[in-house]
């Protein structure tokens, strides 16, 4: 049964090899997209976009004391761009109102929640709305206590309505609001310590640069981004388990969860600071497990800075957006990834076709081993005689003796064909 399973598994990662397909550019109408924050796409497919226009993040953009220094530029044209299905524009707005855009994130009533790291702040706009009805932290204001954040990077939102900030570039936190918005309790600290696999202990960041919710696993999982690993944890901050493949390299800056396969997380990882780095691209893993499946790419140039990744569930898409070059790339999930959700697949097939010649070598290394040490009766060729009544046994077994257990294990196998048992 072992040397199935491993068959099995083997034709399912076989599966998983195959990389994403690009088939799509977007139409952005009149908005000249700036450098990609975050991603996120709504139950019909629309993907929505917070992007910084034409402001760039620099060394002159904070102070030491990581407060912004161009307060009065803010983004000029839209910075919330929504794309139908189709890549073409739906609408946009939030121009003159945001600075640095980092995070967005949809929640289950469509809400669109943004995090902006000059601004240091979060923010809720109602679904199909403009202006935010849910505001925290303070304009401008950096800080560490429970009213105030520092370059939050990402919110995630359960179906209860309380949510996640990562905080984010300062505070390596993460903090968990009730729904109306009211602190509940935060984890997390930085550490330069490292335990014996060469990371820094579960629940220490260097940069939780993004989030995401596996509500149906019970997790929240967060992209610690020059730690270069995946931390998971419960709805309470307990640990759960974290991923740190090699391919990562130095930093992971995107998570996304997809429910297909049994729980799957996508993840984009950081640019090339020199050329001895790993390759930037995107990575498939198992959230049970944390096994890495498979890596892709942008054919030909390559992922170069990307910043989030984004998942329709429904139309099997993978959308990443990047910093450099200002682009966002839709990506088409292999058949291999959804299979399973709707019925039969070409994987399972492979693993079907491999696994029943298998059982019958098996089956039949079993019965010869079973007549070879004498666990299987020869059949009789005597039909079985009639019951005696009077003594509740069979009269032909009586009169020569034979042991009636043995016998009995006779008579139940009469229908099946003598050439088996020769
Ligand atoms: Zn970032």
């Amino acid at each position: 049964m072992i040397l199935v399973m491993m068959l099995v598994t083997i034709a399912t990662v076989i599966g998983l090899r195959h990389d994403l397909d690009l088939t799509f550019k977007a139409d952005f109408g009149d908005v000249r997209i700036g450098q990609v924050g975050g991603l996120a796409v709504n139950e019909f497919g629309e993907l929505h976009i917070f992007h910084r226009g034409e402001n760039v993040w620099n060394s002159f953009s904070f102070d030491a004391d990581n407060v912004y220094t161009l307060k009065y530029f803010p983004i000029e044209v839209d910075a919330v761009v929504v794309l139908y299905k189709n890549g073409t524009l739906k609408r946009s707005f939030g121009n003159y109102t945001y600075f640095l855009p980092h995070g967005l994130t949809l929640d289950f009533e469509g809400n669109i929640w943004l995090t902006d790291v000059a601004l240091h702040q979060v923010f809720r706009i109602p679904k199909d709305g403009r202006d935010p009805d849910l505001t925290l932290g303070y304009k401008f204001e950096p800080g560490s206590d429970t009213d105030h954040f520092c370059k939050p990077t990402d919110v995630a939102v359960l179906s209860t309505g309380e949510f996640f900030v990562a905080d984010g570039y300062c505070n390596s936190r993460v903090i968990k609001f009730d729904k109306y918005g009211y602190f509940v309790k935060q984890w997390g600290t930085k550490s330069v310590l490292r335990n014996s696999d060469g990371f820094p202990p579960p629940g220490t960041f260097n940069f939780p640069h993004g989030l995401t919710l596996a509500e149906d696993k019970g997790k929240v999982c967060v992209a610690d981004r020059e730690n270069g690993r995946i931390q998971c944890f419960d709805f309470d901050g307990h640990f759960l388990n974290q991923m740190h493949p090699k391919q990562f390299g130095r930093a992971v800056y995107a998570i996304e969860y997809s429910q297909s396969h049994g729980g799957i997380l996508f993840a984009v990882n950081g640019p090339k600071n020199n050329p001895q780095d790993v390759e930037t691209k995107g990575f498939t893993l198992d959230i049970n497990s944390g096994e890495l499946l498979s890596t892709w790419n942008i054919p030909e140039s390559g992922l170069m800075h990307p910043h989030d990744v984004a998942v329709d569930e429904n139309n099997h898409i993978v959308y990443v957006g990047e910093l450099n070059p200002r682009q966002v790339w839709k990506l088409n999930m292999p058949e291999t990834l959804y299979a399973s959700k709707s019925g039969l697949k070409r994987w399972e097939l492979i693993g079907i076709l491999v696994t029943i010649p298998v059982l019958v070598l098996i089956l039949i290394l079993v019965l010869l081993w079973l007549q070879h040490n004498g666990k299987l009766v020869r059949k009789s060729k005597k039909k079985p005689p009639p019951v005696a009544k009077d003594y509740g046994i069979d009269a032909e077994t009586a009169d020569t003796g034979l042991d009636i257990s043995q016998y009995s294990v006779t008579y139940s196998q009469t229908k099946v064909p003598d050439q088996i048992f020769v």
